[in-house]
């Protein structure tokens, strides 16, 4: 009954006769970014059972096929992995979030006194997708921030933001190519230089941006350099 080695052989030369159908189940679904039709799309989480068919009809069981994703737009098939890419909205709200804390970070290490600071810092977080945003609301941030951790103006980057800082980038660094990384850290370089030249805790604050975005850490030398040097 079992077919033999020569009977596979055959198979091959006769798909239309002998072939292998999977029969899928779903088991979950949730939103992801499907590259096939390029957007935020609901998907299945397929898992397969595969049988040989002859004539169309399923005759012998073939194991198990690996765990699929179903798009529920283009249906496009896809491995697992795929669910690891965020969607477009996970991805700016991540962006968002980057922005500010970067902002929060650099502000806190150089004191809420600059009114121009502020300001450079409201307009980034605002142009990253935070609208509301505004001077007075930073202020009353970094103020929280600076109670929060008994700072004092002018310290090194604190303990806490440091880990603030690798929380809202760690997990978008892997999803930005470099210029986007670069770009965050050159943000975060112009709130320092709203008011003069870079303080050595706002230059601390920024070295730690430019880690938790993985980038080197001598083209952050580099970058911030080029941002304090007039063109
Ligand atoms: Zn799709």
């Amino acid at each position: 009954m079992l077919p033999g080695r020569g009977r596979d052989d055959r198979t091959a030369r006769l798909p239309r006769v002998v072939g292998t159908r999977t029969a899928w189940t779903p088991i979950g679904d949730g939103e992801f970014f499907c590259p096939g039709c390029g957007g935020d799309r609901n998907y299945q989480r397929l898992t397969g059972r595969r049988r040989l068919t002859v004539l169309g009809v399923p005759v012998l069981p073939r194991g198990e096929s690996a765990p699929t994703v179903e798009c529920a737009a283009c249906r496009g098939h896809y491995g697992t992995e795929i669910l690891d890419h965020p969607t477009t909205t996970r991805f700016s709200a991540m962006l968002r979030d980057a922005v500010h804390t970067v902002a929060l970070a650099v502000l806190t290490a150089g004191g809420t006194s600059s009114r121009t600071a502020l300001e450079t810092a409201a307009v980034a977080v605002r142009a990253a997708g935070f609208e509301d945003c505004t001077e007075e609301r930073l202020s009353a941030l970094v103020e929280a921030v600076e109670a929060d951790t008994g700072r004092i103006h002018g310290e090194p980057c604190v303990p806490g933001l440091a880990i603030e800082l690798h929380e809202a980038l760690d997990p978008l660094a892997p999803h930005l190519a470099a210029p986007g990384r670069e770009s965050i850290l050159l943000t975060g370089a112009r709130i320092a230089l709203a008011d003069g030249p870079y303080t050595p805790a706002e230059r601390d604050a920024l070295a730690t941006v430019g880690a938790a975005l993985t980038l080197p850490s001598a083209d952050v030398s580099r970058l911030l350099h080029s941002a304090g040097t007039p063109s």
